[in-house]
């Protein structure tokens, strides 16, 4: 874990926005290719939100690629382009919670901080054998109280590191390697035998599933054009095929003729099918349709919030992984 060799505070900040609800392996590569790109906290705050989308395509949870960039700012324009020290002054900056203030705090600078986030709070709850549903606030302050006991005076970073350590590779969700741990003379739930019932279960939760139609408008030299998705919604200030959900008892090519006459005005002639991708996000399912079109009334809007992606090479679009996954049919198929 390279951002475990360093003591740059704002290395530690890009490394502790790209953790939350990512796991170690997935944030490794996109770690060193994002610090490549913004080195330093002033290089960030003056680039390109699109730049920094970019950057961060594939990862996931967008709002933390343009919180970290807000925060940038923040941090040049209120901070003399020093990441703050304290929990406080981290937490104030957005997309930092508690538990990453609290962990930058401490790793970065040896803060005396408890950390709460998914991993540590397994540990804790198993450490102590808390019962109740972590989620809840009750059972979260107490939560909040065992991590803080953990902390031994002048110890915040190696404790910090150490609760991360020993839920990422010990203290694991399923199947805790007790036998190995270096605790297990001193945890409650090991000694009671409650290790697998704590944290309690979720009970199962369906995940929905949409079906979206997407209009693929191709230029006479392989451009693709696309659209910017609003920046506060989901994949927010990302780049995507023109796209909406089909509606129950609408067949595919009605949506799709529906939303591109409700939403671009435009009357298309859907030529064919050209590629189906299915793609999990974090709380719901969708299957794409992308479909070749032609305008029969209306033109493409153009201007601010439209643009092409070249039919060769990237460009600097960012694009949700659905939509990427498209482009690489449409070019397959084409024989890009
Ligand atoms: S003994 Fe088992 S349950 Fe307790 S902290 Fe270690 S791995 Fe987790």
């Amino acid at each position: 874990m390279a951002w475990r060799e360093t003591r740059d505070p704002y290395r530690i900040l890009v490394s502790e926005i790209m953790l939350q609800q990512t796991r170690v392996e997935t944030v490794g590569p996109y770690y060193e290719r994002f610090l490549s790109k913004f080195p330093d906290v002033r290089t960030l705050a003056r680039s390109r939100p699109d730049d920094v989308l970019k950057a961060w395509e594939g990862l996931g949870y967008y709002s933390r690629a343009r919180n970290l960039h807000r925060a940038a700012g923040i941090i040049v324009d209120r901070h003399g382009a020093r990441v703050p020290c304290t929990v406080e002054a981290l937490e104030a900056l957005p997309g930092v919670g508690r538990s990453t203030a609290g962990a930058i705090a401490a790793i970065a600078f040896g803060a005396d901080a408890p950390i709460l986030d998914a991993n540590a709070r397994r540990v804790v709850a198993r450490l102590f054998a808390i019962e109740g549903d972590p989620r809840s606030a009750a059972t979260e302050k107490i939560l909040w109280e065992r991590s803080a006991r953990l902390v031994r005076k002048g110890k915040g970073r190696d404790t910090a590191l150490a609760v991360m350590d020993l839920g990422a590779v010990v203290c694991l969700p399923k199947a805790p390697r007790c036998k190995e741990c270096p605790l297990r003379f001193r945890c409650s739930s090991c000694r009671r035998g409650l290790q697998d019932s704590i944290p309690p279960k979720r009970a199962g939760k369906t995940v929905p599933h949409h079906d979206i139609v997407a209009a693929v408008f191709r230029r006479s030299d392989g451009a693709l054009f696309l659209m910017r998705r609003p920046s506060d919604g989901l994949l927010g200030g990302l780049w995507a095929f023109p796209s909406g959900k089909r509606a129950p008892g609408e067949s595919l090519e009605d949506g799709l003729r529906r939303f591109l006459r409700e939403k671009l005005h435009v009357r298309a002639v859907i030529q064919r099918k050209v590629g189906i991708v299915r793609h999990a996000y974090s709380h719901y399912r969708i299957t794409l349709h992308g479909f070749l079109c032609g305008t029969a009334r209306g033109a493409l809007p153009s201007g601010e919030g439209t643009g092409w992606l070249p039919g060769r090479g990237e460009g600097t679009f960012a694009l949700p992984r659905a939509d990427r996954k498209l482009v690489e049919l449409i070019h397959r198929e084409a024989g890009i």
